[in-house]
């Protein structure tokens, strides 16, 4: 790629920033970005294993990619049924 083209971008999957399509961490929020093939490679039973063993703690949902709420609340990037972001604390 020569150095005057734009590099492509995506959406984080967690705060839907746009980053670099290549980012294995997103600039704005911190979060691990998911492989595009590694998404296709998740099976059902693993993270239906997940849930019913490990569901109080969200561990199916950082093995398919999704973010908790609680890191989403701390991070700022939680939202209602709007959209809008959470911002203050009290
Ligand atoms: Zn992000």
């Amino acid at each position: 790629m020569p150095p005057y083209a734009v590099r492509p971008t995506t959406q984080c999957h967690a705060c839907h920033r746009l980053i670099d399509a290549e980012a294995v961490v997103c600039t704005g929020c911190g979060v691990m970005q998911p492989a595009a093939r590694a998404l296709d490679d998740k099976k059902i039973l693993p993270v239906f294993l997940l849930a019913f063993l490990l569901g109080p703690f969200g561990v199916h949902r950082f093995f398919v990619g999704k973010v908790v709420d609680l890191v989403m609340i701390i991070t700022g990037n939680f939202t209602d049924k709007d959209g809008n972001k959470l911002t203050e604390w009290t």
